[in-house]
């Protein structure tokens, strides 16, 4: 069964195509700058050569023709009809309180994402043009749309509430959402698959830190907590973003510097953390570079990022009343030894040893980086939310079959 994965954005679209026999990724590729004249094309297929292209590109579904153009192109195509794509999983941000798993898309579907517009007004619109760009173009093939959100719906009240008024969570559904969850949950699974240890009854923190960031709380195979909460702002200082900040800067910087709401959302969203307090990057890359070269105002925005992601661990610990296993994934967690050396520094008070060697060790492999004597175990896993998204369409689209049959 092939399944092309899908992940749109508002002017970007990325996919990638597997064959689930062996969950060999057949092509990949993404439409950017989707919108205007000049879209950029790319395309790689496995073993073959790709494609790079500009062209014009207004709209989601002559994005999807421009994909299905390329899977099909004639010297470097991976599929010979359009008939040899089974299912279409889609990314989708937000699922609110109705999705805790994956679902087959249907009319229902696509208006409950639609009423979830504003709780993800950057990302749940674009996913919506995402499906209806695909039935447009495939309409009679199965879709799976897999939330970020639904993962942490296992959250308990006591952490998904806010403590304000109620109202605002039953009128508004103002609550803690949670995001990555996909990736927290592949990277989880595959870490006590490694050790060898039940997946339902570990402690388990994972450290899910790129360009966004966010840690949760996994208590015997369930997410009791994370960082990120109504919307991807708050929790971890990110790249440009702020996370935790008292609430009451808002109203008060938008006096002193007379800032409307949107220059207050974009100043937060957009030109805050790393890059805010280094003044130089919201790349860790660069922030590194630039405190191995002396730089103060890099090393005060690293030792923040770290020192906020530290608390954030020992809290979780706290909330499961012990840790046996911290896991980093993404672009920072799994390539910045830096970065796991300094935060595994300040962890030795739980009995984490930090392996310095395997630590340093440039691999993108799955892997242990703390000692054998270590109390909790440190894995570096590298995340592959695409698989996971194919990996529930498959799930779905056969357990369809079975129901026909
Ligand atoms: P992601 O959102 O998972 O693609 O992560 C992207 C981020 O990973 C970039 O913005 C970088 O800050 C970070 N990153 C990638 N490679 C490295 C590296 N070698 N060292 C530190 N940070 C890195």
């Amino acid at each position: 069964m092939n399944i092309l994965v899908i992940n749109a954005g508002s002017s970007s679209l990325k996919f990638q195509l597997y064959n689930m026999d062996n969950e060999e990724v057949l092509a990949k590729g993404k439409v950017e700058r989707i919108g205007m004249e000049t879209a950029i094309l790319s395309y790689d297929p496995a073993e073959r050569q790709g494609i790079r292209e500009v062209a014009e590109v207004l709209e989601h579904t002559t994005a999807i023709q421009k994909v299905l153009g390329m899977l099909m192109h004639k010297d470097h195509g991976v599929l010979s009809s359009m008939k040899e794509i089974d299912a279409v999983g889609h990314r989708v941000v937000h699922g609110g309180e109705s999705f805790s798993s994956s679902v087959i898309v249907n009319e229902e579907v696509k208006r409950e994402i639609r009423r979830l517009f504003d709780l993800a007004p950057l990302h749940n619109p674009a996913h919506l043009l995402g499906i209806q760009a695909v039935e447009n173009n495939m309409p009679d093939v199965p879709q799976v749309v897999v939330f970020d959100t639904a993962f942490h719906q296992t959250m308990p009240p006591k952490s998904y509430l806010y403590p304000i008024p109620m109202v605002l969570y039953k009128k508004h559904q103002i609550r803690r959402y949670g995001f990555h969850g996909t990736s927290h949950a592949y990277v989880s699974e595959r870490a006590a698959a490694l050790i060898q240890k039940p997946f339902d009854k570990l402690k388990i923190v994972t450290c899910h830190i790129g360009n966004g960031a966010s840690c949760a709380a996994i208590l015997n195979g369930r997410s009791v907590d994370t960082s990120m909460g109504m919307t991807p702002l708050e929790g971890l200082m990110m790249g440009t973003r702020s996370g935790d900040i008292d609430p009451a800067i808002v109203p008060f910087a938008m006096g002193k510097e007379e800032l409307t709401l949107n220059e207050v959302n974009s100043m937060l969203n957009k030109h805050s953390g790393l890059m805010a307090i280094s003044g130089i990057s919201g790349d860790m890359r660069e922030i590194v570079r630039a405190m191995e070269a002396g730089d103060r105002n890099a090393t005060l925005a690293f030792e923040m990022y770290e020192y906020r992601l530290r608390k954030y661990i020992g809290a979780y610990a706290a909330a499961m009343n012990g840790l046996d296993l911290l896991v980093f994934t993404a672009g920072v967690g799994e390539n910045s030894a830096e970065l796991r050396e300094a935060l595994c520094r300040n962890l030795t008070f739980l009995g984490l040893e930090l392996d310095e060697h395997a630590n340093v060790q440039r691999s993108d492999a799955e892997r242990v980086i703390s000692t054998k004597e270590s109390r909790i175990q440190v894995m570096v896993i590298p995340t592959n939310e695409e698989l996971v998204i194919a990996r529930d369409t498959h799930r779905l689209i056969l357990a369809r079959e079975e129901d026909v049959v």
